[in-house]
């Protein structure tokens, strides 16, 4: 129900009644012509799923009640994180939405030697509010129950220390020819399971991945990454665009972890 899932402020629902008003309530009267009777699913971004019957849609706005409420299971059961570097043009946005769909809970914006894109704070906030757009978008259509997070730009020593305190941190590096994804993450404990077994695995867990821009990282950065706690780890003998590099290294990690099976 991916096309009647909205995400509201948890605000505007009580007691059992949503009252929805702005893009949520013009979406389901003007886009989607719903009409009392018909059902939505309201997400309050905790991973609950409110199924709410309409029961007023008007201009002044759209009253629905709440007729079940459930945990949603199509959250990751890790918080995967994706730090990459600013790209150019359409690019991030790209990265925003497969990312959204495949699993991805944070992306971190990272400034590093190469980027061409280097937005001033004005920009920086213009391009930040577009990408919420795009992960809500993309986090509705694609049913996911927790909207993604895009943090604010880091520097990228500051971004490596901060995911390497949460969990393992992957630097992808065409560089790197002896540890993949799969080995990185045994080695780091995290043992392949199958979907089955995902269930009973502990909350909590958190593993980052760090992408370069189109230029690459210098030598200087990778020794950087990697003395703030950073792995590198390869992603096959080709060269992938960055905008690649990102969403298959996420794929890795959730295949391995089983949270890609069916
Ligand atoms: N140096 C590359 C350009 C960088 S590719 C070139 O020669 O053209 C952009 C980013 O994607 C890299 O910084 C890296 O994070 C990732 N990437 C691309 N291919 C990769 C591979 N085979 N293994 C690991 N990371 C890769």
């Amino acid at each position: 129900m991916g096309e009647r899932s909205f995400f509201v402020n948890p605000t505007s629902i009580h007691e059992g009644r949503a009252d929805l008003v702005g893009p949520v309530a013009h979406q389901i009267r003007n886009v989607l012509r719903l009409r009392p009777g018909d059902e939505v699913e309201l997400l309050d971004g905790s991973g609950l799923v409110l199924v709410a019957r309409l029961s007023k849609v008007s201009k002044e706005g759209v009253v629905a009640e709440i007729v079940e409420s459930r945990w949603s299971d199509s959250e990751p059961e890790v918080e995967l994180v994706l730090y990459q570097a600013l790209l150019k043009g359409q690019k991030m946005e790209l990265v925003l939405q497969k990312g959204t769909e495949i699993g991805v809970s944070r992306f971190v914006p990272v400034l590093s030697d190469r980027c061409i894109s280097r937005p001033d704070a004005r920009d920086m906030a213009r391009r930040l509010e577009r990408w919420g757009s795009v992960v809500r978008e993309a986090a509705e259509q694609s049913g996911r129950a927790v909207l993604p997070v895009v943090a604010g730009l880091v520097r990228l020593e500051d971004g490596c220390r901060e995911a390497a305190s949460r969990g393992p941190l992957l630097m992808a590096w065409e560089g790197e020819h002896q540890l993949g994804v799969r080995g990185a993450l045994t080695e780091a404990g995290l043992v392949a399971v199958a979907s089955d077994e995902r269930a009973g695995r502990r909350g909590g867990l958190v593993v980052s991945l760090l992408v370069g821009p189109e230029g690459g990282f210098s030598e200087q950065e990778v020794e950087a990454a990697r003395a703030a706690g950073a792995v590198t780890v390869g992603l096959g003998p080709r060269i992938l665009r960055a905008e690649t590099a990102g969403l298959v290294a996420a794929t890795l990690v959730l295949c391995h972890l089983g949270e890609l099976d069916g």
